[in-house]
Formats: C-alpha cells, structure tokens, sequence
C-alpha cells in the first residue's frame, strides 16, 4: 500500500507563492469541471457514500476500509472521500458496447478491480486518451504518428512563425535506423507534458530555433508535492491492491491529502525501494538505526482489527 500527499483536492490553496495563487483561481475551476465530467463518464457510485465505505460490514475493499479506519483514527472521518475516476463499472470482464458516446466509441469491458491502473488497464475498463479523444481524434481525420519523438522546431522563413514551422523527429530510442524526417506544420501545440515541454522547447531555445522563447521557460515548474510511503499489511490474504488503483482519501488538515495507491497483485516490486521510516538523524546514523531495526520495510496496517 501506498499512501501519498499531494494537492490535488486539497481545500487549501494550491501554494502561497504569489505566482501559484495566480494560476490557482483558473485551475481549481478548470479541475473542478473536468473532474466533474470525469465522474459523469464513469464512477463508482453504488460505493460512493463515505458512511457507506467506513461501515462496510464485509470489509471487501480492504485498502479503503484501512483507509478510513485511519481518517476515523485522525478525527477527520469526515473528510473521507470516494475518489472520482474514469472507470466503466459494469458486469466485471464483461465486454459492452460504448456505453459513453451514444455507441460511437470503443466497446468497455467492466472493470475486475485487478489494482492495476496504475500500469495500464488490460481489460479495457479505463477511460483513456487512446479511448476518448483520440479514438475520435482519428476519425475525424486526425493523422496520429505513433513512436515519434520531436527533437527541433524552427519557423518557416518569418522569424514570428506567421509561415508555419519545420518540426525535426526520430524514432525515440533508436540507435540505428533513427527515422529522421522532418514535418512542416502550419501552427503547433507542443503537449510533452511538464518535463518533456520544458525540453524541447529549453532545447530550441539554447540550440537558437526558437530563440524568441521566454527566459521565464522552467522557472515554475513543479511536481504534484507527493510524499510516497510504503505500508505492508500483515497478511497478503488481505488483498488490499483488490480494488482500483486509487480508490479514496482524506484530509488530516487543510494541506494535506492522503490516498490509497495500489499497483495491483503482481505490482510488489516498488516495495523494494521502501524502507523504514527512523526519524530524526544524520546521513550516518539514519542508516544505522534501520540496520539495527532489522526489518528494512515499513510495517503498519492502519489499524485493521
Ligand atoms: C505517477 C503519476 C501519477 C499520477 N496520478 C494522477 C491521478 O491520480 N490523477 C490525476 O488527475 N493526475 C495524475 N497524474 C498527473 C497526470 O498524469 C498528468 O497531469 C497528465 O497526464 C498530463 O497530461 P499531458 O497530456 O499534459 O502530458 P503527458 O500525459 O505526460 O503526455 C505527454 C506525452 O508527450 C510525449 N513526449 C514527451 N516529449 C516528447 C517529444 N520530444 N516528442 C514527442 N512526444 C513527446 C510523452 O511521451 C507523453 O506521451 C499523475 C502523474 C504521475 C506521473
Ligand atoms: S482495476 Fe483498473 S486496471 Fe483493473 S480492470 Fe479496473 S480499471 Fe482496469
């Protein structure tokens, strides 16, 4: 199990730097509407109740139960929440047609709570891009180049762009047979996500392609603030990834979000990079206090009776 902070959700503003309170007004309704169309696509909503899940007499979704046993221990049951999410909860492994966008999109197969989100869904329960936008993206003529990496982009003649640009590409990760091309494009949006955009476009500033590129590019960057914690349960019958990968939260204070991550049965393999917790100390004695510990994982149950 994997509990986690972060500001997602937080009730709090986003950060009290004045530039991030800037952005926080537009982003929060800008999160708040797709995340409320997130759950009109697919939530869980049987489960939802908060009492509902604290109550749950079979205790079948063990990671959430824990969960809230914890946010009980807190004092903040209250801010117990069912986490959101995109997922099609029909008659688990059973394959339907779009139940979405009026039978126009890909068939849904309901989801078999295998906890394994994180990596990918095998079944085809999650909402995806591939699943949503560019499955409609492609049929409406949209030309995706999948294994395609961007490594420049210049403007065509006009220094400002008004003619259009070249955009360099080769195959990520090949040594050989690279597959240099290059595409021209009337305008383009680069979407590399925080790092990958922060890249390309730092690159083709430094290499002079885009030398027009603000100095300000990188300077607020920053990652969601998580803080991952691995916790073993006492016994693997439990089966806390048996549900999907996120599946709620709670706010022990206003800055504060913790979430329940599963990577699924199989997923164990991060727990190799846990270990435990010592508290205050040096480079030096940190170390040697979990040595002398003996168990090098963190070992906690929530409060699971
Ligand atoms: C571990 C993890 C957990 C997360 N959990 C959640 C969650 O639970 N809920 C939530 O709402 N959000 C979550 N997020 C955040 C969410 O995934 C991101 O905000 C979102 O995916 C960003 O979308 P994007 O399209 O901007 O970028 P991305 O999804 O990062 O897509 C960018 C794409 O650009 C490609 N790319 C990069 N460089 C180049 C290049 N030079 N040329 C061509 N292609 C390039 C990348 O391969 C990638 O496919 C999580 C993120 C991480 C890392
Ligand atoms: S738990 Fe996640 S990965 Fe597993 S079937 Fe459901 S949506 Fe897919």
């Amino acid at each position: 199990m994997i509990t986690r902070s972060g500001g997602r959700s937080s009730p709090s503003t986003c950060s009290t730097r004045a530039a991030w309170r800037l952005a926080a007004g537009p982003w929060r309704s800008a999160s708040a509407t797709a995340r409320r169309s997130a759950s009109t696509l697919s939530t869980d909503a049987p489960a939802r109740a908060s009492a509902a899940v604290l109550d749950d007499p079979t205790k079948a979704f063990v990671a959430r139960y824990a969960l809230g046993r914890l946010a009980t221990h807190f004092g903040v049951a209250h801010t117990f929440n069912r986490t959101p999410v995109g997922i099609y909860f029909g008659e688990p492994g059973k394959a339907v047609p779009d139940p979405y966008f009026g039978g126009a999109g890909p068939q849904r197969t309901g989801c078999k709570r295998c906890g394994a989100c994180m990596v990918g869904c095998r079944e085809g329960a999650k909402n995806t891009l591939v699943k949503n936008y560019l499955w409609f993206a492609e049929r409406k003529g949209v030309e995706i180049i999948p294994d395609c990496e961007v490594t420049d982009i210049r403007p065509l003649g006009a220094a400002d762009g008004s003619l259009g640009y070249e955009v360099d590409t080769v195959r990520p990760g090949a040594w050989l047979r690279r597959g240099s091309r290059t595409i021209t494009a009337k305008g383009v949006v680069v979407a590399a996500g925080a790092l990958g955009t922060n890249r390309l476009l730092a690159g083709c500033k430094l290499r002079g392609s885009l030398p027009r590129i603000s100095d300000r590019l990188g300077h607020l960057v920053r990652t969601n603030s998580e803080s991952l914690l691995g916790v073993t349960f006492p016994d693997d019958r439990l089966a806390p990834w048996k549900d999907v990968a996120i599946s709620a939260s709670f706010h022990p204070d206003p800055d504060t979000h913790i979430e329940f991550v599963t990577y699924g049965r199989h997923g164990d393999f991060m727990s190799n990079l846990t270990t435990l917790l010592t508290g205050k100390g040096t480079r030096v004695t940190r170390p040697a206090e979990a040595l002398a510990a003996g168990e090098p994982r963190v070992s906690s149950c929530g409060g699971l009776p």
